[in-house]
């Protein structure tokens, strides 16, 4: 058994990896695309069943890989559609994905790390520190998860975020391998324009992001429009400053000639008043960008109010005074206390005591 721990999950590896693996087996270049056509077309899930390999090649890869195992611990669905998943892994951790509905389509929030080290206040999933990274193939199978709901009402994920627990950019090649296989038109083929990852700022994986030529979106939390009340939300900005965030947010639209999304979480009295909006459209004017306001979930282990519903509109006001493009985000799964990393939280309670 424990050789079965051992060996690497085959939705690890994009098609080119895997045909390289065939080629190391004196098989077929053409294996590669078939075995792809099985995991995300077909979304079976043994190398058995994958009946058009010759079985010695199915036993091959059944020497040498294994299949993610998520084992559904709590399945929450609101009434506007959400569906929120707390999934074990083969180690026993936790970690939530969310299927959104929305009119334009099937949306997937995944978690690239089993809890968190960036320590955002407002953020239940950071509580316990981060535990580890998750592999791109345990990223990869929230998705196919979230796909085989979906299948019996023959609607498909249509678009990913990558705004879950974690910081996708503390786990870079694992979060570029699950993006190399979301978009390969040989599985789940989703639109690169449909897919965003979101980061707390990690300033040189947002240079590296810049150069790797996608046309993924990229969001920034950025939640403060200043030094020093974002450190206080956001310990991470004592090691990569306002300035440096900003300044390679900018770097990545002259590269990429891309619109950069903003995260801003509205906390009550915190960071949500009219001054704050004044300094956050001075510091963004004449930015290719677009700010998305979030107000805040009430998390029970902070101390934060929300911002009233008027306070939030007039906050989206003064940016669009400023020429800053904004727009409020419509909040699903409210009804199922879906916080990110509430959820976990909430087990772990339950299990460690
Ligand atoms: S908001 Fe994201 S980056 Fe910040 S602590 Fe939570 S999971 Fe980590």
């Amino acid at each position: 058994m424990e050789n079965e721990q051992n060996k690497p999950f085959i939705y690890d590896f994009t098609i080119d990896q895997i045909q390289d693996w065939i080629k190391e087996q004196g098989e077929p270049a053409f294996r590669a695309g078939q075995i792809f056509d099985w995991l995300y077309v077909k979304r079976v899930g043994s190398f058995e069943d994958m009946t058009n390999l010759p079985k010695p090649l199915r036993d091959k890869l059944n020497d040498s890989f294994r299949f993610v195992t998520l084992t559904e611990i709590t399945k929450m669905s609101s009434k506007d559609g959400t569906v929120k998943f707390l999934f074990g892994l083969h180690d026993n951790h936790a970690i939530e994905t969310v299927i959104m509905r929305h009119n334009y389509g099937n949306s997937v929030c995944v978690t690239t790390q089993v809890g968190c080290r960036i320590g955002c206040t407002f953020c239940a999933s950071t509580l316990g520190g981060l535990k580890r990274d998750l592999t791109a193939g345990e990223i990869v199978a929230q998705v196919v998860q979230s796909q085989k709901l979906l299948d019996p009402e023959d609607e498909r994920v249509s678009s990913i975020v990558i705004m879950g627990s974690g910081e996708p950019f503390e786990n870079y090649d694992a979060t570029m391998n699950f993006l190399r296989i979301m978009i390969d038109p040989k599985g789940l083929n989703i639109g690169q324009r449909h897919i965003t990852v979101s980061t707390s700022g990690i300033v040189p994986s947002m240079l590296k992001f810049a150069e790797e030529n996608t046309q993924i979106n990229l969001a920034i939390s950025i939640h403060a429009p200043n030094d020093a009340l974002r450190s206080k939300l956001m310990p991470v900005n004592r090691r990569f400053p306002f300035e440096d965030v900003i300044n390679a947010c900018k770097y990545y639209i002259e590269k990429t000639g891309r619109r950069i999304t903003f995260e801003y979480a509205l906390i009550g009295g915190v960071n949500d008043r009219p001054e704050h909006a004044e300094e956050l459209a001075s510091v963004l004017q004449g930015m290719l960008c677009h700010v998305n306001l979030i107000p805040v979930n009430y998390v029970p282990e902070r101390d934060y109010v929300r911002t009233p519903r008027d306070d939030i509109f007039e906050f989206q006001r003064i940016l669009q005074k400023n020429n800053v493009n904004a727009t409020i985000r419509r909040e699903q799964g409210h009804d199922i206390a879906a916080a990110c990393g509430q959820l976990r939280a909430k087990h772990m309670e339950t299990t460690t005591g």
